[in-house]
């Protein structure tokens, strides 16, 4: 069989590849060891709850980000988040303040002690500095001052990457505001003079799933290999030939012009891919993924005292807690949950909390009745529940991820028709890894 590429991985990255290229009449073969496609996005529909085990939504950045779902025929299906959806809720010192889109909401909110917002409003005076390899931590320290690191960024660092602040590196894991240090020397003066296109944030009315069934919907029929892992993967003049075996133990095989690794870089050992990978392996392996664990939990409306009137509460780690946010789902797309019913979904574990994202079912129930209990005022037993794991959760782009980089890099300049694509490189969100891997699809080879 002569095919235009092949995809290893069926979630996001790789059928976001696929499906782009199919767009274009390619033919492709997408092979996942996995019995579901998807990878991360997983939604589950129960007795009227509908349930994110995965992302929870998309944001969408651009009109380019809307065209892209449009092109996936989702266009009619994209629920934006209800107006409580732009309302973050921070805790702080046991008390809980919320923030919204507008910057003002900060300086009128007591999240930040007076000194604390002067330090803020201080950085359109701070001068540029250029400093390689500095942490997020530290570039939010030096610009704003100590408490709108330990408030602001640690927070949505915990929300965002389940990460450490302190070990993620700004140019890899926020790149945008390292670029607007460096055009316009100060972060808050660069946001006024180049406002970028509101952000919206979005789900589909049938979950996240939907974008899964679409992009799965365009791909040639039988392009979709689940429970399926790579046997033989070597290179000719012409491409690539792969073989693989699925959960029968039937062995099939495809030559492409071109192959596209969405696996992620800590699967890469078992890929069979002899020497390719070589150079790229040890760099691979330490990618860190740390664990994280999410407890979804339906309440009635009055065992929760708290109005949920947000997108969320996120909590710094300088509160202590065993949580390191919980989202309202049901207060953003209300349509998710039954009348008089609410949903929660705590997220526990990350890159400070390894042990944490690790525990058992009924350690993680202690937790989480406890947090929940403290913050929000829930009582009593849920009415539902849903706990998903994920083991190696979001790829920290901390000082090794460099490395990475240049070796991925290196690997592709050796290989030509060789890509990498994946939250592995180059943003973590959902919606820049779609984007990646259509930009890729759209000008793979054909014919
Ligand atoms: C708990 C959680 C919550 C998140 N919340 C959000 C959110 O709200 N918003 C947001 O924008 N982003 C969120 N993200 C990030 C988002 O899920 C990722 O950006 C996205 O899933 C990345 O897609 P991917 O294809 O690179 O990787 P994945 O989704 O991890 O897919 C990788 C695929 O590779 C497959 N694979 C594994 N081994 C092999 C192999 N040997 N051969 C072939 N294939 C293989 C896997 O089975 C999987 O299907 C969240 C992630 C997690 C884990």
């Amino acid at each position: 069989m002569d095919l235009d590429a092949i995809v290893l991985g069926a979630g996001p990255a790789g059928l976001s590849t696929a499906s782009a290229l199919a767009r274009r009449g390619g033919s492709v073969a997408v092979i996942d060891p996995a019995a579901r496609a998807g990878g991360a996005v997983h939604t589950v529909k129960e007795d009227g709850w509908r349930v994110e085990l995965g992302p929870n939504t998309l944001q969408l950045e651009s009109k380019l980000d809307a065209d892209l779902l449009g092109e996936l025929g989702l266009a009619k299906e994209i629920q934006e988040a209800d107006v409580r959806g732009a309302k973050r809720l921070i805790a702080n010192e046991g008390h809980i303040h919320a923030l919204t889109s507008n910057p003002r909401s900060i300086l009128n909110s007591e999240l930040l002690s007076w000194r604390g917002k002067f330090n803020l409003l201080l950085e359109v005076f701070q001068p540029r500095e250029s400093i390689q390899g500095e942490t997020v931590r530290s570039f939010a320290e030096r610009r704003f001052g100590v408490e709108v690191a330990d408030r602001l960024f640690d927070p949505m660092i915990n929300g965002i990457h389940a990460g450490d602040p302190g070990r993620l590196v700004l140019e890899y894991a926020f790149p945008s505001l390292a670029r607007l240090e460096s055009d316009h020397r100060s972060i808050l003066l660069g946001l006024w003079r180049s406002p970028s296109e509101p952000r919206k944030i979005v789900q589909f009315a049938g979950g996240l799933h939907r974008l899964t069934e679409a992009m799965v919907g365009q791909l040639p029929k039988g392009a979709l290999h689940l429970q399926s892992t790579t046997t033989l993967i070597r290179r000719d003049s012409r491409g690539w030939n792969v073989a693989w075996r699925n959960a029968l133990g039937e062995e099939s095989g495809a030559h492409a012009k071109s192959l596209i690794i969405t696996a992620p870089p800590w699967q890469w050992a078992h890929l069979a891919c002899g020497e390719i990978l070589k150079p790229v392996l040890h760099a691979a392996e330490i990618v860190e993924a740390p664990p994280v664990a999410l407890v979804v939990r339906g309440y009635e409306r009055g065992q929760v005292q708290h109005p949920l009137d947000a997108f969320g509460l996120l909590v710094p780690h300088s509160e202590g807690r065993k949580i390191l946010g919980v989202l309202f789902p049901s207060s953003t797309f209300p349509n998710n949950t039954p009348d008089g019913s609410v949903q929660l979904a705590c997220f526990i574990g990350g890159a400070r909390n390894i042990a944490l994202g690790r525990l058992d079912d009924d350690q993680l129930r202690e937790v989480v009745d406890a947090e929940l209990g403290d913050l929000l005022g829930v009582k009593g037993a849920p009415k539902k529940e849903w706990i998903a794991r994920w083991p190696r959760a979001i790829p920290q782009y901390t000082h090794q991820h460099g490395r990475f980089l240049e070796a991925l890099a290196a690997t592709e300049a050796l290989h030509s028709g060789l890509h990498f694509v994946g939250s592995f490189r180059g943003g973590i969100s959902l919606m820049s890894t779609l984007r990646r891997g259509s930009e890729l699809g759209s000008r793979l080879p054909r014919g």
